[in-house]
């Protein structure tokens, strides 16, 4: 089994363009798709590789192709679809998809890959925009032990943490734990700073004498500061958001799994969308409980 020199990288968006990025420094060889061509030309000026106008093409005579785009039809279109990457990768070669998507849609490329002798890894990803441009996201994998020893070493380029959590889709289902556990969390600290300043407390010196003990956490770490000033345009979409936990509640419908605390922050995101901020960060629940005043 050669080792893995050639690669291509499917999607250019806030996580992508700097994972491929971190890639081509450590020497690879990029070839690079991504959907509005000028971002694919401006990433090749930067980094260097090459770009191309259908995933088939990018992918042609690559070890190891790996995606990341928005949702599950996009990774079908880029990966199943016509001119996807499918069409034009041999036998022997890996795709792996850093999209969060659904585990069902992971089993299906599983199946769609093996039928071409071809490995596959789902491999989501945490940390966000940050944590991509910093080469320190966690990384989490589903799929068979002889493809992810393979591919570990090139995620390692852009990870602080990859880990194989069992066969094809278990990735997704451990992302889907991630969102599921944020979800109820930031809702908690939209609560407790919206508490504190009804109280008539200092949110700021709150934050900073809890934060040290039990209720201590990555968001209120990280975000406490720009929900103190109600600014929300970074991070991690709303949209986005509305997006996995569709995913979530859908598996654990059929997993007989009860989300109930998800399942109302899913209905409060779709408040804050209605208000506008599809685009805003998650920390803006915050938002939504100061402009309301029946919950
Ligand atoms: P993004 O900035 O919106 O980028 C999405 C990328 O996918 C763009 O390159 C876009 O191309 C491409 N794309 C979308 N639909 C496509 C289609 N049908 N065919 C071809 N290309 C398509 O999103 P992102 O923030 O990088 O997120 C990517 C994935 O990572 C998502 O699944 C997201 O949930 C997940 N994620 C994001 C974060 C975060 O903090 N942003 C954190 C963890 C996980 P164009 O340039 O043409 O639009």
């Amino acid at each position: 089994m050669h080792q893995i020199s050639s690669v291509a990288f499917i999607g250019l968006g806030v996580m992508g363009y700097p994972m491929a990025g971190h890639l081509a420094r450590a020497g690879l060889d990029i070839r690079v798709y991504n959907r509005t061509a000028t971002k694919a030309k401006a990433w090749v000026e930067k980094f260097g590789g090459s770009h191309h106008s259908t995933p088939a093409e990018a992918a042609q005579g690559t070890d190891l192709v790996l995606v990341c785009v928005g949702n599950d039809d996009d990774v079908r279109q880029v990966t199943v679809g016509e001119h996807g990457t499918l069409s034009s990768m041999t036998e022997g070669s890996l795709l792996v998809d850093h999209t969060t998507a659904s585990a069902d849609l992971a089993e299906q490329l599983d199946v769609a890959c093996r039928e071409r002798g071809i490995g596959f890894i789902d491999a989501p990803v945490s940390g966000g925009q940050q944590g991509a441009e910093n080469g320190v996201l966690t990384i989490m994998c589903g799929g068979d032990q002889a493809h992810y020893v393979r591919v570990e070493p090139v995620l390692g380029h852009y990870a602080r943490a990859v880990s194989l959590m069992g066969p094809a889709g278990s990735g997704q289902l451990t992302k889907m734990v991630n969102q599921i556990c944020i979800a109820g969390l930031v809702q908690g600290l939209a609560e407790g700073l919206h508490f504190a300043e009804q109280a008539g407390l200092d949110p700021q010196r709150v934050v900073d004498v809890i934060s040290k003990g039990a209720a201590g956490s990555w968001q209120m770490e990280n975000r406490h500061k720009t929900m103190i000033a109600d600014e929300y345009e970074h991070g991690f979409a709303v949209d986005w958001m509305r997006k996995d936990l569709g995913i979530c509640l859908e598996q654990a419908r059929r997993l007989q799994a009860r989300l109930p605390v998800t399942a109302l922050v899913d209905q409060f995101y779709g408040d804050v969308q209605v208000m506008g901020g599809g685009r805003w960060d998650t920390s803006s629940l915050l938002r939504r409980l100061r402009a309301r005043t029946d919950n």
